[in-house]
């Protein structure tokens, strides 16, 4: 038969192995090479969660200094009431816990424990059936979440924040789409009939302007509009196709820039590449090709390779033109990054969608000098079928 000094000692190794399961995840100083009782003291006293224990009849039996000083009462005053007195909307939660209980599982959730000022503090409850003293109880941590509940509620303010910003958004790139591309397009096709017709030099002056503008405008917005609805989808759908006609189209796209500039496009037209890939990747192309055009001088190279990487289609855009420092190279594909622009009109949009195309397509994409001299090469891959 055990006498009164080893149940006593028994009775403090139970409930020691008890709240260390429970604040198996805490950092809290044990103290336990001090002895089991020590040890046990140490950790109560120490802890920052709040220890209750509870008997069957709700009545609270042993708290820690933690509960004392969190909660406003005396150790005595807390030894004189009930679980209920101390959380709010009592009834449902000490139900759940007494059915906890009779089931002898560990159960945990929130609630308010309420403060002798009247005040509610949000806590996280873990309660545990053990031993206590001969008899069953309830072990109690509970932990201040009110920080954490503070942070889910910046949280939750956050992504309704983000929610009305994003509405915002996508209402701005419907009215782009229709309310300004529309009437942009009509002013830009009468400023050219108007320039057909107009042989006086101030007002030719002037409507060259308009019209220079208007392009200006309409290829900013069109940039915006395509950049926003690619950054909304997270996938494209792919087919097998020959990406070399995509790439003919776009230079079919530009032939009057082309010819103006008296540039000349190399490239074997013969040659079949099959990829996986989505039609949008003339986009690609066609960003490429006008940037080749823009960025280099009048009746220069534009060489287009088809090259086999393996795997995948390497296709690299080079011209004689400009180049590209090395420190501006890893920004221009950016949205609104712009290198040296040499007087050049530009958005810094085309380069980012040709990025974001290029992600959708799970490809690669990059830039380098011309090995031949002046100018740069931009490449991008892209699956082969
Ligand atoms: P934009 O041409 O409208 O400015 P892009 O995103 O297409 O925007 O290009 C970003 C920047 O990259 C350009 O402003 C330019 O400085 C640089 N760039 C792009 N293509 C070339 C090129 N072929 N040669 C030299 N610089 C280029």
């Amino acid at each position: 038969m055990q006498n009164e000094c080893e149940q006593k000692h028994i009775k403090s190794l139970e409930l020691r192995n008890s709240i260390l399961g429970m604040m198996a995840d805490s950092d809290v100083e044990t103290g336990l090479d001090e002895g089991p009782d020590r040890g046990l003291e140490l950790i109560f006293d120490s802890m920052e969660d709040q220890i209750f224990i509870i008997g069957t009849s709700g009545r609270i039996m042993s708290v820690n200094r933690a509960a004392v000083s969190h909660l406003g009462y005396s150790e005595d005053e807390l030894l004189d009431m009930q679980a209920g007195d101390l959380i709010e909307g009592s009834n449902p939660k000490l139900l759940s816990m007494a059915e906890q209980m009779a089931r002898n599982e560990k159960t945990v959730f929130e609630t308010g424990l309420i403060r002798k000022n009247g005040s509610e503090m949000a806590v996280e409850i873990s309660a545990k059936v053990i031993s206590y003293e001969g008899y069953e109880a309830l072990l109690c941590v509970a932990r201040d979440i009110a920080g954490r509940k503070r942070a889910e509620i910046e949280l939750r303010r956050c992504v309704e924040d983000l929610r009305e910003s994003n509405d915002l958004k996508e209402l701005f790139t419907d009215i782009i789409r229709h309310d300004i591309l529309t009437p942009a397009g009509i002013v830009l096709g009468f400023t050219e009939e108007l320039q057909r017709y107009e042989h006086d030099d101030t007002t030719a002056f002037a409507l060259r302007r308009i019209h220079e503008n208007t392009r200006k405008l309409i290829g900013l917005l069109d940039s915006a509009t395509k950049l926003s609805k690619l950054q909304k989808v997270d996938e494209i759908a792919f087919d097998r196709m020959d990406i070399v006609p995509l790439f003919c189209s776009a230079v079919e796209n530009f032939r009057s820039d082309i010819e103006e500039k008296g540039h000349s496009i190399e490239m074997d037209t013969a040659i079949k590449c099959v990829a996986m890939a989505n039609p949008i990747l003339e986009e690609v192309f066609a960003n490429l090709l006008s940037n080749a055009i823009k960025y280099s001088p009048q009746g220069s190279r534009i060489v287009v390779d088809f090259l086999d990487a393996n795997d995948a289609w390497k296709v690299t855009v080079k011209d004689y033109g400009h180049g590209i420092q090395d420190t501006d190279k890893s920004y221009i594909f950016n949205r609104f990054q712009r290198a040296d622009k040499k007087g050049i009109r530009g958005t810094g949009l085309g380069l980012a969608i040709v990025k974001r195309i290029i992600e959708l397509h799970g490809g690669m994409y990059g830039v380098e000098d011309n090995p031949e001299g002046r100018g740069s090469v931009f490449w991008v891959v892209v699956g082969k079928a």
